[in-house]
């Protein structure tokens, strides 16, 4: 029969060793000598091998820098780590853990105490941020407000959701649109490609010399972004008909001529640079309709209008779109 290798005792046993031998002989934690950090002091990103990590306050930084120092013995599962941190002075804590970890079935526990040391630096992006560091300029142009506020909006969310070391430096407008400096030409690039995708247009590309390091020129780009004036939804008044945007990619807008025959058209975006948009579409009322005449209400003018429906028109609604001093039915 097996018994302890220790004492002899008798099962159960973990590896040939009994539970009393295991908890008197296995400690399941334990930490390097030294506890020696590198924080950001204005933002409080914990510097790790090939970049820095960001965090909220000096005591998370400290808090995860602790936990990923502790070296567990071989063979444990559900590691669990209770800290308390307390400052000593601004670069130096003291952290109590107490450290929980299943081994081969029985739970064991084990307590750490040691000293963290900070060493403040500033970070790259800190520096880059102080310095009114950029790469790149993304400037947007078009000529109707509601498409600069929707791309500007895109962008701006962008940065929000990036990584710290994309940002901003500055950004305002400017006469025709608005313009950002931005910290990384790849993502400036890759946004000006995504604006043209989403809104349709083209961009432009250009770059000039604003120095050299180690030996190599430095170039500093400029995405030109130039987005067609209406969105997608937006009714347009081509040679006195009708069209909607319904789909909007690079150079191309898709048009559908909203009576009838409803027909659908590509066209290059470039060949619809002022084009009459139509305001938002209000409901109309329908006074009385008989087979194909209907007696409509114009809601710009408050006046009744009589109109014929489209060929076997069978909808519910008709909206009005008004355009200088003329109303336009839809009948959808
Ligand atoms: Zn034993
Ligand atoms: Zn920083």
């Amino acid at each position: 029969m097996d018994i302890c290798l220790k004492c002899g005792a008798e099962p159960p046993l973990i590896s040939q060793i009994c539970h009393k031998c295991v908890r008197e002989t296995v400690v399941i934690s334990r930490l390097p000598e030294v506890l020696r950090m590198v924080d950001c002091k204005s933002c409080y990103s914990l510097k790790i091998p090939g970049t820095w990590l960001e965090f909220d306050s000096v005591e998370s930084a400290v808090g995860h820098f602790f936990e990923s120092s502790i070296i567990w013995h071989d063979n444990l599962s559900q590691q669990k780590t209770d800290l308390t941190l307390r400052q000593l002075d601004p670069s130096k804590y003291r952290v109590m853990a107490k450290t929980r970890a299943n081994y081969g079935g029985l739970a064991l526990e084990s307590d750490l105490e040691q000293v963290v040391e900070i060493k403040y630096q500033v970070c790259q992006t800190c520096s880059r941020h102080a310095g009114g560091y950029y790469e790149a300029i993304l400037q947007i142009r078009t000529k109707q407000k509601s498409v600069l506020d929707a791309a500007v909006e895109k962008v701006f969310k962008d940065i929000d959701s990036s990584p710290a070391e994309f940002f901003s430096t500055e950004n305002g407008p400017v006469k025709g649109g608005f313009d950002f400096q931005l910290s990384s030409t790849e993502r400036a690039r890759a946004l000006a490609r995504e604006l043209m995708i989403q809104f349709g247009g083209h961009v432009n590309e250009t770059n000039s010399l604003v120095g050299r390091k180690d030996g190599r020129d430095l170039l500093r780009h400029t995405f030109g972004v130039r987005l067609p004036s209406f969105l997608v939804g937006d009714f347009l008044l081509i040679k006195e008909k009708v069209y909607q945007v319904t789909r909007l990619d690079r150079r191309k807008a898709k048009l559908k001529l909203m009576e009838s025959p409803y027909t659908k058209k590509m066209v290059e975006i470039d060949t619809l640079r002022n084009p009459n948009i139509l305001d938002d579409s209000l409901n109309v009322q329908i006074i009385s309709s008989r087979e194909d005449q209907f007696l409509l209400l114009d809601p710009y003018t408050h006046q009744t209008v009589e109109a014929v429906s489209p060929p076997n028109w069978n909808g519910k609604r008709v909206e009005a779109l008004r355009f200088g001093n003329e109303t336009f039915f839809i009948w959808n």
